[in-house]
């Protein structure tokens, strides 16, 4: 980051400059464009970032080319020494970047630590880069003839992603593809872009090359200028729905590789027969987590049959107790929202359904606090029906619905009727309904009693429908798949017995 004299688009002389990084420096953006960055607890701007041009995403690409030859090159061995040098970097100084993380996305500071360690298991899953790349060989497949597959990495490839996980989700992408042995850039989102300047930074000082990774900052143009650009081989995209499908559509028309993750709306079923307290816990931390901001949030319970009355009344009890301030402050569970209009978007949502039928438990701006953060306390909406906008919408915020229906089978249908599926979870003690549900559910990521189903970095995290376009999930397995192409050999050597080659020493046979 560098100081400006004149802010671009800042109220004060405070408000940081955040420019790009490219072939390992520094670089400032030439747009006069720039989106302002703000402290959400505070509400005040704290930064500036350029916004790229299409020549600068040309120079991060052409940047990421050069790198390409040399660091392809480099033996797994060095590749593998790097990726454990970068994880000792990044737990050492973890602390760091979870309070860039709670400064710019407001998330509360335990949460950001959570979200790099979370990162930090896709980059230790990466430090197995030899074992990942193994091939398969089929000696003797003909007389003479052996056969046998490698991978290769594919070249530069890009990673374009969203505010709520600004060093988790690059770390999804950038970990595997550049232990794979491709050049990195990075387009993160607008709204906390810090995140990824330090991870640039810090990959330099662990001595990754100039140039395997870089980031431009921006909004459409530099998006566009990625999809559209003939260097480079694949974009992994997260984010929301709609520009998840414009991703996919615009990148595979110009003949890249995709992945693309989109939105959610993730149901929890609570059966009869659950620990009710438990439910309720899973229900409280998962819908109100990091304010409601998570793919994997749970923001819609269906409570079946006699669960609907004594969960409603246990999370409602529950709800008091999460005080709501400051991520930085030490006892406070849940911080603001990103943006001013993101929270007024959310809380709109209250009113909404009230005018739909809805009951409102809880109003969470009866109780966010004073000042000008983005605030918004924790709202509980009861008897949401699937016609309502609570309901269809993918709300991102401290809001949670409860419809209720009768039986497990309105429940499933509910899941499997959605246009998400990402994740989804069962609360229930029948270890058979459990399995049933497993099987029939129409979702990526599933929890039994568990209700944030985030897979551990060695399986891949992806969800089905409209949560995701392309056939490949991201990180773990799928991951390593994703970043490079397969290569299958079939050799054939001369006997030495019968080879009328001199081979200049005696054959023994
Ligand atoms: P977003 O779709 O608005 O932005 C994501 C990225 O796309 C950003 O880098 C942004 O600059 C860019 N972008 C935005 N509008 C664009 C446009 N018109 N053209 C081209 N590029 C554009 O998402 P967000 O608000 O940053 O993040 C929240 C969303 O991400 C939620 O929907 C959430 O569910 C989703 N998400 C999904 C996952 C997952 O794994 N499926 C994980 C995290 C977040």
């Amino acid at each position: 980051m560098t100081e400006l004299a004149a802010p671009p688009t800042g109220r004060s002389a405070d408000v940081a400059r955040i420019s790009h990084w490219i072939g390992g420096r520094t670089v400032a953006g030439g747009s006069g464009r720039s989106g302002p960055v703000y402290n959400p607890a505070t509400g005040e701007q704290t930064g500036a970032v350029d916004f790229g041009t299409v020549e600068e995403v040309d120079a991060a690409v052409n940047a990421a080319r050069e790198a390409f030859p040399a660091w392809r090159a480099t033996s797994l061995a060095k590749r593998a020494e790097l990726m454990f040098r970068i994880r000792e970097l990044v737990h050492e100084r973890r602390e760091e970047v979870a309070r860039i993380l709670t400064a710019e996305h407001g998330k509360v500071l335990s949460d950001a630590m959570g979200e790099v360690t979370r990162g930090l298991e896709v980059i230790e899953f990466a430090c197995g880069i030899p074992h990942l790349l193994k091939g398969g060989m089929s000696e003797q497949a003909s007389a003479g003839v052996d056969v046998y597959s490698i991978r290769q990495p594919l070249g530069v490839v890009a990673g374009i992603t969203p505010f709520n996980f600004p060093a988790m989700v690059p770390m999804w992408m950038w970990a595997p593809a550049l232990a794979c042995g491709n050049t990195f850039v990075l387009k993160p989102s607008e709204k906390d872009p810090s995140a990824s300047i330090w991870v640039a930074e810090l990959l330099q000082e662990a001595g990754v090359p100039d140039g395997v990774f870089n980031v431009v900052h921006g909004d459409k143009v530099a998006v566009d200028a990625i999809l559209e650009h003939g260097g480079i081989a694949a974009v992994s995209f997260v984010g929301s729905t709609p520009i998840a499908r414009y991703i996919y559509e615009t990148g595979t028309k110009n003949g890249k590789r995709v992945q693309a993750l989109g939105g959610a709306k993730n149901h929890m079923i609570v059966l009869p027969d659950a620990d009710i307290d438990m439910a309720a816990d899973a229900a409280v931390s998962a819908a109100y987590g990091s304010a409601g901001e998570r793919c994997m949030a749970i923001s819609q319970v269906v409570a079946v049959g006699d669960a609907a009355d004594s969960l409603v009344a246990a999370i409602k009890e529950r709800l008091p107790k999460i005080k709501v301030g400051n991520g930085l402050q030490p006892d406070v569970e849940m911080g603001p929202l990103v943006t001013r209009e993101h929270r007024d978007k959310v809380a709109g949502y209250i009113d909404g359904a009230r005018e739909q039928g809805a009951t409102v438990v809880a109003d969470g701006r009866e109780t966010a606090p004073d000042g000008d953060g983005f605030f918004l306390g924790v709202s509980l909406l009861d008897d949401v029906t699937p016609e309502m906008d609570a309901y269809r919408d993918e709300i991102f915020g401290p809001v949670l619905g409860v419809t209720r229906v009768s039986t497990y089978d309105e429940a499933v249908r509910l899941v499997n009727e959605n246009p998400y599926g990402n994740g989804t979870a069962i609360f229930t003690r029948d270890g058979g309904v459990a399995r049933q549900f497993q099987f029939e559910v129409e979702a990526g990521m599933v929890g039994i009693n568990v209700p944030i189903p985030v897979p551990v970095a060695y399986y891949s995290f992806g969800g089905w429908k409209s949560s995701l376009f392309g056939d490949t999930h991201i990180y773990g397995p799928e991951g390593i798949n994703f970043y490079t192409r397969g290569k299958v050999v079939t050799s054939r050597w001369p006997d030495p017995a019968t080879s009328k080659v001199d081979l200049g020493f005696p054959q023994t046979r």
